[in-house]
């Protein structure tokens, strides 16, 4: 791959080199597209928050999805061939390490308001990188137990709507074997 960029010197190679991903991936893949192009609008989200990163309203990016997180977590293992490792209880520990992680950044700070008011962007960018390690292995390990995350998360949805009737639990924290007709 390098020998194509052999005629210019170090530093020209550096700035002509595409970023650099897996060279064994097809580039023309359209997942490796995709990939780039979440990146671009997670870069442009992040900046866009970044400036006002206790502000009132927040949503999600529409991508990528659920499934298109698996595909490239798929493909990240599979070009170094982990899946080997990733069984399910190997997956679970992982998961279980990361959630740890979360804790690390939010332990010994007492209580923290919603947008995490006073945080440091390096902060709150450790807080979204282990939030994605948690996501990843989360989406891996419902894949290996051949869970379909979205709908299952619907069909709890509902689960818990049942559970909890609004007109009933309103403002209560109560657990559902408290309450009573
Ligand atoms: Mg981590």
């Amino acid at each position: 791959f390098l020998e194509k960029f052999s005629h210019l010197n170090p530093i020209d190679t550096r700035t002509v080199l595409p970023e650099p991903i897996n060279t064994h991936v097809n580039p023309a893949s359209s997942l490796v597209m995709h990939f780039h192009h979440f990146r671009r609008t997670a870069q442009q989200n992040g900046t866009a928050r970044r400036s006002d990163p206790e502000g009132g309203q927040f949503s999600f990016s529409a991508e990528p999805s659920l499934e298109q997180i698996r595909r490239l977590q798929a493909e990240f293992t599979e070009e170094r061939d982990w899946s080997q490792f990733h069984q399910p209880r190997n997956l679970l520990m992982a998961l279980v390490g990361e959630v740890g992680e979360v804790a690390e950044l939010f332990q010994w700070r007492g209580e923290v308001s919603e947008g995490l008011p006073g945080w440091s962007d390096s902060d709150r960018e450790k807080v979204a990188q282990e939030l994605s390690d948690v996501c990843i292995y989360l989406v891996e390990l419902a894949e290996k137990c051949r869970v379909d995350l979205p709908q299952a998360v619907l069909r709890k949805m509902e689960l818990n709507r049942r559970k909890y009737p609004a007109s009933k639990v309103h403002g209560s924290a109560k657990k559902y074997t408290e309450y009573t007709d």
